[in-house]
């Protein structure tokens, strides 16, 4: 294996096709961005949009804009946008609500699809508010139902024709870890099963084919690799097949058949439109658009294709330079991995926070984790390098042992 130099790296970022991209992008400077996995970065379209929609639109056209200004149709319409980048078909996604929200949504529909079982199969070790979603919703369906949780390589064999629904999520929040989405899938359809898949990690930075996998229903977030901003909209994906059938049960008027007429009864609306409760968070609706559409725009291809190369790179440094400091690398090193690097060390917490304040921005997961995300957008190569010798610098000079950096802020 080569050992790789920083000007190594500047060439390949000379040569990368998404170059250009980064542009697109407000980034501090004299920071490495590595958190795109938890808050993507700002487009520099934000600004303008926002203030367009607040000062154009609510300001000046105000109740007129639902209709001037496609407001209500906006659910539909950036969900259609957005479709394309996870291999799902025009009408079969729809933006709304938090992906929270959403599992509960699709968990529900999925259950009446299959209403002779009462188990969901889940991974324990998921992001917990997944956990957390299904286990209120058990809660309120009563005692015949519970949740079967496996790990990874026990999921395939853990699936059979007592399981109503298999509920996962296709890259680990942690490890960065991507399940087999066509053959987990495939299994949940042979036994019977419906399946979810929680995008959050994935969406955006690899190429998800929700149609060619199959796949029942599907959930995830856009704040993460779509660079929607804090808190935008989450979005649903329903296979047509299912439309029609499997209500979800938060049956609000934006999933009425005829919101407009003022119906005293529920009529679910036809399609996945029925996904949607009630009035949208406009504003931060229209400003993650710009994320959005420039996602749309790149090669989803290339976008793999170069997050796995920043990832690599980053291990093969890490491997060369600080092999003597203690690290445990749990993400995958082959292209299971998705599109960060995890890696575990006791002193976890210290050494991030000692990284933040050299500029390079990761972030901490309880109890030891260190994750750095990698969003092929905007990150280049020489990112990594620099990243990397930051570690360093911090290992050997053993500035983590500081005071100040081990105080536990409430977000990590
Ligand atoms: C980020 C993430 C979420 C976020 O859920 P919110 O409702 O937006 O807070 C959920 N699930 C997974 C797996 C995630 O990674």
């Amino acid at each position: 294996m080569n050992i790789l130099t920083r000007q190594d790296c500047e060439r390949l970022d000379i040569d990368d096709p998404l170059a250009l991209f980064r542009d697109e992008f407000q980034l501090p400077t004299n920071n490495i961005y590595l958190c795109g996995n938890s808050l993507g970065a700002m487009p520099k379209a934000a600004l303008s949009v926002a203030s367009k929609v607040i000062t154009e639109q609510w300001g000046t056209d105000l109740v007129k804009s639902w209709n001037q200004h496609s407001w209500f149709s906006m659910a539909g319409d950036l969900g259609n946008l957005l479709a394309k980048t996870i291999g799902a078909a025009p009408g079969e996604v729809v933006m709304t609500d938090s992906t929270s929200i959403n599992l509960f949504k699709v968990v529900s529909a999925a259950l009446t699809l299959q209403p002779q079982r009462h188990k969901i199969l889940m991974e324990g070790s998921n992001f917990p508010t997944d956990n957390y979603t299904v286990q209120g919703l058990l809660k309120l369906l009563g005692e015949r139902y519970e949740i079967v949780f496996a790990e990874g390589n026990e999921i395939i064999s853990a699936i059979d024709e007592s399981i109503a629904v298999v509920c996962l999520t296709q890259v680990h929040y942690k490890s960065g870890c991507v399940l087999d989405m066509k053959a987990i899938t495939q299994r949940t359809q042979a036994a019977g099963a419906i399946s979810v898949w929680d995008l959050c990690h994935s969406a955006g930075a690899m190429d998800v084919d929700l149609n060619g996998c199959n796949v029942d229903f599907a959930i995830g977030c856009t704040y993460k690799y779509y660079n929607g901003g804090p808190g935008s909209p989450a979005f649903i994906y329903a296979a047509s097949r299912h439309h029609g059938k499997g209500l979800q049960p938060l049956t609000g008027w934006w999933g009425h058949q005829a919101p407009f007429n003022f119906e005293r009864d529920y009529r679910p609306a036809d399609g996945i439109t029925q996904m949607l409760t009630g009035t949208q968070p406009i504003i931060t609706m229209a400003v993650s658009k710009i994320g959005i559409e420039i996602s749309s725009r790149a090669n989803i291809q290339q976008v793999r294709q170069k997050s796995l190369a920043l990832g690599d790179i980053f291990l093969q440094l890490l491997e060369t330079h600080c092999a003597e400091y203690g690290f445990e690398v749990i993400s995958p090193t082959d292209n299971t991995r998705g599109s960060q690097v995890a890696l575990r060390h006791e002193q976890g917490y210290a050494i991030m926070q000692a990284l933040i304040d050299q500029g390079v921005i990761g972030d901490f997961r309880a109890p030891d984790t260190l994750r750095f995300g990698l969003t092929p957008l905007y990150i280049r190569y020489v990112d990594i390098w620099d990243a990397v010798m930051a570690i360093k610098s911090i290992m050997s000079e053993q500035l983590w042992q500081l005071d100040k950096y081990h105080h536990r802020q409430a977000v990590t």
